[in-house]
């Protein structure tokens, strides 16, 4: 009887294991499939500069517009694809993508912005990276406008710091910027930034939603604002949501805010409307256009 059951059990695990890979194969399969049959799509959310609180960033963020399930999010699929190499065929459509838009952008008269792209972890560890960055930018001669591209990396990429240092200047000698993404959670020390090419950092969305209530969150979040300053370092918050956060983050000398209160990810053309109704409307008298 101890037997049978035992074997049940065996039998019991292997079927789940065995469900899980299958389900992980037919998600990457049909990810494959998407990126050949054009069923990714990027939105864009805005950030704003604080002191002006006008629109001078925007973050590009995938989706997956899936024939049956519908709008996917990063989270659902973006895992599978780290877990694989196909992280890097997709990161490459995403670095094409947001530079061919940001290159539409400004032939449509816009001023130029600066366009964050999420970079994976095993992307930078990935040799052709600083080539496709580079290729990338010829592509859509962006070269002038180089420091307009920030790549978003998270914190996780930079625990081994000669390797990463290295990536991060080469990247850098291309002239683009480099941004620490969801900062504050991860494992990166505040010494190791110092020796880190960095323009960037961007605290994560779970110390903004403590604010201002919870007196860690916003001790953290004053701390990391006047250390990145020190360091020279941009700073952006993202996921604000509430304009008592705002606030805070405002008093805080906070340089960027990102978040649903100011703007969710839309698609490019709604984007692009935000951005044209924004340089159309005169803010500063003297500034408005003929
Ligand atoms: P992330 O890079 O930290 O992006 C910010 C996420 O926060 C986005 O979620 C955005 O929609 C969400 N967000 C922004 N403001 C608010 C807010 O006020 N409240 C709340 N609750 N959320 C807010 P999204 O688009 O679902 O992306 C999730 C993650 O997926 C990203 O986090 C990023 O790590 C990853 N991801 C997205 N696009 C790409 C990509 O092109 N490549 C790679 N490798 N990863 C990506
Ligand atoms: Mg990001
Ligand atoms: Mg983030
Ligand atoms: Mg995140």
């Amino acid at each position: 009887r101890a037997k049978e059951q035992g074997r049940n059990t065996f039998e019991f695990y292997t079927a789940e294991i065995t469900d899980s890979v299958r389900e992980q194969l037919a998600m990457e399969m049909d990810l494959r499939a998407a990126l050949e049959r054009n069923e990714l799509t990027l939105h864009y959310q805005p950030q704003f500069d604080l002191s002006t609180m006008s629109v001078t960033g925007v973050e590009a963020l995938l989706r997956w517009q899936h024939p049956k399930l519908g709008l996917l999010m990063p989270d659902r699929f973006v895992p599978v694809a780290e877990q694989t190499s196909l992280i890097n065929a997709l990161g490459a459509w995403v670095l094409q993508r947001a530079c061919a838009q940001l290159r539409a952008w400004v032939d449509a008269g816009l001023e130029p912005i600066r366009m964050a792209i999420n970079v994976s972890g095993r992307q930078v560890m990935y040799d052709h990276l600083v080539a496709s960055v580079g290729g990338a930018l010829e592509q859509y001669s962006l070269q002038d406008i180089a420091a307009c591209v920030e790549l978003e990396l998270t914190e996780s990429v930079l625990q081994t710091v000669e390797p990463s240092a290295e990536i991060l200047n080469r990247l850098r000698s291309l002239g683009v910027r480099i941004a620490i993404d969801d900062f504050g959670v991860g494992y990166s020390s505040l010494g190791m930034l110092r020796h880190l090419p960095i323009d960037a950092l961007k605290i994560d969305r779970s110390f903004i939603r403590n604010m201002p209530d919870d007196v860690n969150a916003n001790a953290i979040v004053k701390a990391v604002i006047s250390m990145a300053h020190a360091l020279g370092l941009r700073v952006v918050a993202e996921g604000v949501e509430t304009a008592v956060q705002l606030e805070c983050l405002r008093e805080l000398g906070c340089d960027d805010i990102q978040g649903f209160l100011l703007g969710i990810p839309m698609p490019a053309g709604e984007f692009q409307g935000l951005l044209q109704a924004a340089a159309a409307a005169p803010t500063h008298g003297q500034e408005a256009p003929p």
